[in-house]
């Protein structure tokens, strides 16, 4: 027991490489030292120890984070390789108001608010050295495994390109190479003229399901301009962009008689190099493939990649733009 205990006391954190799949996994071992909290103690709440009072939406580091500014030395192997766990983990607390639901049940005012946060905290972090990918995403709803319920979400600053944004980035180049045009660019052309699986269409962005879908409710959100960073985005996207967000999460939530959980997650360019062949967008995995009924990814999505798509893609925008709509004249009215 002493022995484990001293074991634990030690803080151990680095990157391994998985040399079988090309990607990095990020170790830690600080979550174990999370102190034992009441169940109703919310540490995201107007007076908790790191919020105070007087804020609309806050960036907090994570308590626990994978990543950080000065982290220890990795371990040496012979074999397998090592890196440091560099980098920044947040959490943004969107509102002060612990039992709002979702992003959609905020005033559009607010939404903005989140996401000039959310760009201003990329363009402090952006000029950090070990700064090379800032994804920010959030995942809603216990079913996934959300055990604090406080609207928030999260940005991690890694120190290496995710492994999705690695394989978009190269068939984005490559698509670039062969036709000169943008991938992206090119899936809103054939997306808004099959129209189909349009769910969305505002000024500035389209939010479609695409016809190659993974998730059942999965709706991806382009600009419609060619744009690779969030700090590129004009005020009026990021205005236009916050009422799309507000009434696509709306469309999730009434969808079926309980809120659908979702990850949502922007993919844009790395922070330092020229990827102008990348376009940014936003996507939105809605879990629930029916009434109650969680998509789960087992056997062949994870064991083999591969996803199944029960239902189609045409289908469920049908399904989803009906709510859509609904949820566009609330907003707007
Ligand atoms: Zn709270
Ligand atoms: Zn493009
Ligand atoms: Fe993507």
């Amino acid at each position: 027991m002493a022995m484990i205990m001293r074991d634990r006391e030690k803080v151990f954190m680095e990157l391994r490489w998985d040399p079988v799949q090309g990607e990095w996994i990020m170790v830690s071992n600080l979550r174990g030292y999370r102190p034992w909290q009441p169940e109703t103690y919310c540490p995201f709440c107007p007076g908790a120890p790191e919020t105070g009072y007087g804020w609309r939406a806050l960036i907090l580091e994570n308590r626990f984070p994978m990543l950080i500014p000065e982290p220890p030395e990795p371990s040496r192997h012979s074999f397998y390789v090592t890196a440091k766990s560099v980098g920044r983990c947040y959490v943004v607390v969107e509102s002060p108001i612990h039992s709002l639901d979702d992003l959609s049940d905020l005033p559009l005012d607010d939404v903005i608010y989140i996401l000039d946060l959310v760009i201003e905290k990329q363009k402090e972090i952006e000029k950090e050295s070990y700064a090379t990918y800032f994804i920010w995403f959030r995942n809603k709803g216990k079913e996934i495994g959300v055990s604090l319920t406080h609207p928030h979400s999260q940005i991690y600053v890694t120190p290496f390109i995710p492994s999705k944004i690695e394989r978009e980035l190269k068939n984005a180049e490559e698509y670039w190479r062969k036709n000169n045009e943008c991938l992206f660019c090119r899936i809103l052309e054939v997306e808004s003229s099959d129209k189909i699986r349009v769910v969305y269409s505002s000024d500035c962005w389209m939010g479609f399901i695409p016809f190659y879908a993974h998730w059942p409710f999965e709706v991806h959100i382009y600009p419609k301009r060619h744009v690779q960073l969030i700090t590129q985005l004009t005020n009026n996207e990021v205005k236009d962009l916050a009422k799309v967000l507000k009434v696509v999460l709306c469309g999730l939530k009434i969808l079926f008689s309980k809120p659908s959980p979702y990850i949502m997650v922007l993919h844009q360019a790395p922070l330092k190099g020229s990827y102008s062949y990348y376009h940014l967008h936003i996507e939105i995995y809605g879990m629930f493939r029916d009434e109650n009924k969680i998509k789960y990814v087992a056997g062949i999505e994870t064991g083999g990649g591969n996803f199944t798509y029960d239902s189609t893609p045409e289908d469920n925008a049908l399904k989803l733009k009906e709510k859509i709509d609904k949820c566009r004249e609330e907003l707007i009215s």
